[in-house]
């Protein structure tokens, strides 16, 4: 296992501190809550601090070296529990129940249990009550990390219930040299280190197959928006790539697909008021011809992050019906503004 430690202190120096004097004073709080675009920092962190809590070598950070701590990061310690709100596995019985669990005594001698929540503003209404609740009236010796990047999304009543400790976003700039690394294209490199937060999701995604459909189906559907919303939002429902995905055997590539392209379009929608120079052509020309006939790109953006919550979220659906729904409410916003 890789000692994060260092690098947490070097890259993370705000939340390093908050979470150094809160183990050093041994007042470690019920429930964290880590935010901002930090990626793959806030999970290590995570993971540091329950090794914390933990580790007889703790000086407040956990070794990172002994067995226990091994233990942790291997997720074999019997009262840690970590779920990715992503992953398709986790349902809500699964959270209700490791709610559940936690209000019961530990199983390890420690007796301390603790609950990691990565994505967790895609919580459901039903699981974010449920963990209201236990946040209102938490069980002795429990740790909770709740990690979003999307600090918004999370409701004010769980927030206050939460020390939130506060991650940095790798920059841009950092991002797009990782990515030059790799020889990507320019327009790949702009877009790239842009929807992604950390240096090993912009690796993969240069990789994927599915970016590089998706990539094609954006550029298409910006060409054809400059044209008109309706004609547009037509073709967008009749792209070969989207067509492919909706027949069953893809539908799990059209998530994918639909994924990256909506995250491009928020992209598009959030950068409509500046031009940047190295923004891809296709992505300027539909700009300039837009200007004056999209005023409200907020709500724009509001639909497509709902969307997202769906296609990030837990339940089980049909990803075409996401689609379709998505372009009729794009349509309507559109409409509304006429
Ligand atoms: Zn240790």
């Amino acid at each position: 296992m890789k000692p994060f430690r260092q690098e947490f202190e070097i890259r993370q120096p705000l939340a390093y501190r908050i979470l150094e004097n809160a183990l050093g004073q041994k007042r470690s709080s019920h429930a964290y809550l880590f935010t901002g675009k930090g990626g793959e920092d806030k999970k290590r962190a995570a993971f540091l601090l329950v090794k914390s809590l933990l580790c007889e070598k703790a000086d407040p950070f956990a070794c990172e070296e002994c067995a226990l701590c091994e233990r942790v990061e291997q997720k074999q310690y019997a009262d840690f529990v970590y779920r990715d709100i992503r992953e398709e596995k986790t349902g809500v019985e699964d959270i209700r129940s490791i709610l559940s669990d936690m209000q019961k005594t530990a199983m390890e001698e420690y007796g301390r249990r603790m609950l990691v929540l990565d994505h967790s503003e895609l919580l459901n209404d039903n699981c974010t009550n449920a963990l209201l609740k236990f946040l209102e009236e938490p069980a002795e010796n429990t740790t909770i990390v709740l990690i979003t990047d999307e600090l918004d999304h999370i409701l004010p009543t769980v927030r206050s219930r939460c020390q939130i400790v506060p991650f940095q976003a790798l920059s841009v700039q950092d991002l797009e040299e990782a990515c030059r690394k790799e020889e990507a294209e320019a327009d790949d490199i702009w877009l790239v280190s842009r929807i992604c937060s950390d240096t090993e999701e912009c690796l993969a995604v240069l990789k994927d197959p599915l970016f590089a459909d998706a990539k094609e189906v954006f550029y298409n559907f910006v060409v054809n928006l400059s044209r008109g919303w309706d004609d547009a939002l037509v073709k967008l429902e009749n792209d070969e790539a989207i067509r492919k995905g909706k027949t069953l055997a893809a539908n799990k590539n059209l998530k994918e697909v639909l994924r990256y392209f909506t995250d491009l379009l928020l992209l598009f929608f959030a950068t409509f008021h500046e031009e940047e120079k190295n923004m891809p052509e296709a992505m300027k020309n539909a700009r300039r011809k837009l200007q004056g006939s999209i005023k409200d790109t907020a709500a724009l953006q509001e639909i497509l992050l709902d969307s997202q919550s769906l296609l990030y979220g837990r339940i089980a659906f049909n990803t075409g019906l996401v689609l379709d729904r998505m372009v009729y409410r794009m349509k309507e916003a559109q409409n509304e503004r006429r």
